[in-house]
């Protein structure tokens, strides 16, 4: 019997997820990985800490080299190999080698489309030019670390306050930079409750960040910005727009996109094209609380996303069993988190989502070290059903959002949660825990 043959198009969390699950369970098999870029597997999300840090190195974000994955993992990984045409009724992969140029094709048996995301240009003069800067690659990320060794940018304006362009900020004023962060909006981080975004904003404040909301630009040039009315200096701009998923290759085969723009695919990471699987940022996922289809375009998601497409092309049966939009970020010295719904998307899928804010303490009573912790959870109105939770603080943020996701996940509803049995001692969370607290006002309020 001859071995399978699997492709996998895109070589970063996703694709060698799934390479490495086929590897695991299909020994005799051949895994081709074509990647158009001159790394895999590396940590996108650990640019800003890198660009922070003039002693890190580039290395270091790599988690898996392609010589490692060669060798110790038997993956046949191809840099510089940009995949051009899938060519469904021959089964083939053309691709196009650079630098050279040379064309060729791989044939498949099986085929994983992996090739994630890329950063959103707004079609404005200048944003082609020089100082103009996007954070998706590591190339991206070496760019812009480059620059600012040179010593030469002493004022970069961030375009887009989402996560990358919080986190940017934090990462240019460390290397001394005067940062401006523009948006479009009013406000820094859409979707959040407004007690927490304000916390946000301070925290930019006191470290030199000045926020410009309600912005349009007009045109960039070597010299800054120029928002309507006003001008901005800056020796940098950095693009943090969002992104959008590289589906040109499969909606070119006549694979199925998604409503959200993503390619469309099953609990089984399958798309509407049989053996030919999608994982990560190019791919849709299942909300799990609405069952609607999602764009939730996360690291923690297109490992788990690769996994499951990698082990159904190997043939072990499983699947992806939704995302409930968990993420977090560190800004300065707060920690920020989300996860689940916030009230207007509860709303929008038609819950009567009902919210509550609170301000609890990290630490027990009477314990030197102790923050506000500000959460804001929300709930369903008819069924008791806990939706989701934001939070806002200096410690103990990040990991305790994990303690509502799991009850989201579970779809518990507010009153199991509020007695979730949670672990305390005084240096990590006072008797009633943050998430508890906010579930008990919740539950007042629900009953009201
Ligand atoms: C600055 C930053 C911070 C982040 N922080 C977080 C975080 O804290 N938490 C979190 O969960 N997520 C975070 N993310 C998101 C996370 O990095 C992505 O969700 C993740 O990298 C997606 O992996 P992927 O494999 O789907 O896609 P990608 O990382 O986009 O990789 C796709 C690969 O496919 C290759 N490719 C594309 N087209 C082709 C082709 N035609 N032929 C061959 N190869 C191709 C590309 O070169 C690329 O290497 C962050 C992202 C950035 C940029």
């Amino acid at each position: 019997m001859t071995s399978t043959q699997y492709v996998v198009i895109g070589g970063v969390a996703a694709g060698m997820s799934a390479a490495s699950r086929i590897r695991k369970h299909d020994p005799g098999a051949s895994v081709v990985v074509l990647e158009k870029g001159a790394y895999i597997s590396y940590s996108a999300c650990s640019m800003p800490y890198y660009i922070a840090n003039p002693e890190a190195r580039l290395e270091d974000l790599i988690v898996l080299s392609a010589d490692e994955a060669r060798h110790k993992r038997k993956i046949d990984v191809r840099l510089g190999h940009e995949a051009t045409r899938i060519d469904t009724a021959e089964r083939l992969v053309h691709f196009v080698q650079h630098p050279s140029g040379r064309e060729g094709s791989v044939r498949y048996d099986r085929l994983i489309i992996a090739t994630g995301a890329s950063a959103f240009v707004p079609s404005v003069e200048g944003a082609e030019g020089p100082n103009v800067y996007t954070l998706r690659s590591l190339r991206d990320g070496q760019a812009i670390r480059e620059a600012i060794d040179t010593g030469e940018v002493r004022r970069a304006v961030i375009l887009g306050a989402g996560y990358v362009g919080m986190e940017m900020c934090e990462a240019l004023v460390a290397r001394g930079v005067a940062t401006t962060l523009i948006s479009a909006r009013s406000a820094p981080m859409m979707g959040y409750h407004t007690e927490l975004v304000r916390t946000m904003m301070a925290e930019l404040e006191t470290h030199g960040v000045r926020f410009m909301g309600d912005q349009q630009v007009k045109t960039i040039n070597s010299r800054g910005v120029q928002l309507t009315d006003s001008f901005v200096e800056a020796d940098m701009v950095i693009v943090a727009k969002g992104i959008r998923p590289n589906v040109s290759l499969a909606d070119d085969a006549g694979i199925r996109l998604g409503e959200k723009g993503a390619i469309a695919v099953d609990q089984r990471m399958e798309t509407s094209l049989a053996g030919v699987f999608a994982a990560g940022d190019c791919a849709e996922s299942v909300h799990r609380v609405t069952n609607r289809r999602v764009y939730v375009p996360l690291g923690t998601v297109a490992n788990k996303h690769g996994r499951v497409a990698g082990l159904n092309a190997a043939r072990v049966g499983t699947r992806f069993p939704g995302v409930i939009s968990s993420a977090e970020l560190k800004c300065f010295d707060l920690e920020i988190a989300r996860t689940g719904m916030t009230p207007d998307e509860a709303e929008q899928e038609g819950f009567d989502p009902v919210e509550v804010h609170i301000t609890a303490s990290s630490a027990a009573h009477g314990y030197p070290e102790r923050h506000p912790i500000q959460v804001a959870m929300v709930a369903d109105r008819g069924t008791g059903r806990l939706l989701g939770a934001q939070m806002v603080g200096k410690a103990g943020v990040a990991h305790r959002i994990n303690i509502v996701a799991a009850a989201v996940f579970n779809g518990n509803t507010i009153d199991e949660f509020a007695m979730f049995d949670l672990a305390y001692a005084p240096p990590f969370s006072p008797v009633w825990d943050p998430v508890l607290v906010a579930a008990n006002v919740l539950q007042g309020k629900l009953r009201r």
